[in-house]
Parts: structure tokens; C-alpha cells; sequence
């Protein structure tokens, strides 16, 4: 897993939130000089989440350029199907997000729901559930692999 430290990206990319740490296009970016195990677990899920879904987008993109060459449509918008496998984690997690922040707003202030709809997204729920794995024996330590996510919905 390849983790940038002091990190100008990560200091762009979270200037909204009170976060420190980012996973993005499966690498990690963070504004401190390092991290504890526990966060490197939580992000190393997240790289996990972040290439399975690649994987699938890339299936998916390639998928529908063999129907367009099937049907004879073709041409260099086809590139834009790339955006596909790049964007598709980012795309799950904020519809995600945007559904339980609504959800959970009623009676609540817009800080809660936020809390709320952060930690129940399955990307989040899944890294937390598996942050402290580090504790255990080596042998004994599980770790997000391919959709293992969607157990947590
Ligand atoms: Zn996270």
C-alpha cells in the first residue's frame, strides 16, 4: 500500500472535513508524518474496496465497448468509458452518503445526520469493522478482500 506522508493532496482534498487521511484512486494520502496501525488497516480496506470496484468498472467499460463496436458505434468518446472503473467507487460512496445523510437528517441537526451517514456507508462500516485486526495474532487477522464489503449492508 503506498502512502504519501505530509501530504499537499490530502491537505487539499479534506479542508471540508475534520479528517487528516484519505484514500484516493488506491493510494493513500495523509497531512501528518505517520500513521498508526490502526489507520493504515482502515485505509488498506478502502484500497481493497477501491481496486475491486476498478476491476468491476473495467469489466463493465470494456463490456460496453464491445456492444458499441457491435452495433458499429465507435469513436474516441469511447475514452470517456474509462471514467467508469476511475470514478466508480467515488460515485457508490457519495450516492451512498447522500441517501443516509436524508435519511438520518429527520430531528436531527445537519452534523448528526452527517456522523451518521459517514460511519453507516459499507465502505466505512466494513474499514472499522476491520481497523483493529492489527491487535490479533497474524494468523488470525482478517482483511477486506474482493466484495467482502457488501456483507456489511
Ligand atoms: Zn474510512
Amino acid at each position: 500500500m503506498k502512502i504519501y506522508y505530509n501530504s499537499k493532496i490530502a491537505k487539499a482534498t479534506t479542508f471540508l472535513a475534520d479528517f487528516v487521511t484519505i484514500m484516493l484512486f488506491g493510494a493513500v494520502f495523509t497531512e501528518v508524518k505517520e500513521l498508526s496501525e490502526k489507520t493504515k488497516y482502515h485505509e488498506a480496506s478502502h484500497v481493497e474496496q477501491y481496486q475491486t470496484l476498478f476491476g468491476a468498472g473495467l469489466a463493465l467499460a470494456v463490456g460496453i465497448m464491445f456492444t458499441c463496436f457491435a452495433f458499429d458505434h465507435y469513436g474516441w468518446w469511447m475514452l470517456a468509458l474509462l471514467a467508469i472503473p476511475i470514478f466508480l467507487y467515488y460515485v457508490w460512496y457519495l450516492v451512498e452518503y447522500t441517501v443516509r445523510i436524508f435519511l438520518y437528517k429527520k430531528g436531527k441537526t445537519w452534523k448528526e445526520a452527517h456522523d451518521k451517514a459517514y460511519h453507516e456507508i459499507v465502505f466505512e462500516r466494513e474499514a472499522y469493522a476491520l481497523e483493529d485486526e492489527y491487535r490479533k495474532p497474524c494468523t488470525e487477522r482478517k482483511f477486506a478482500s474482493s466484495f467482502s464489503f457488501l456483507k456489511y449492508y
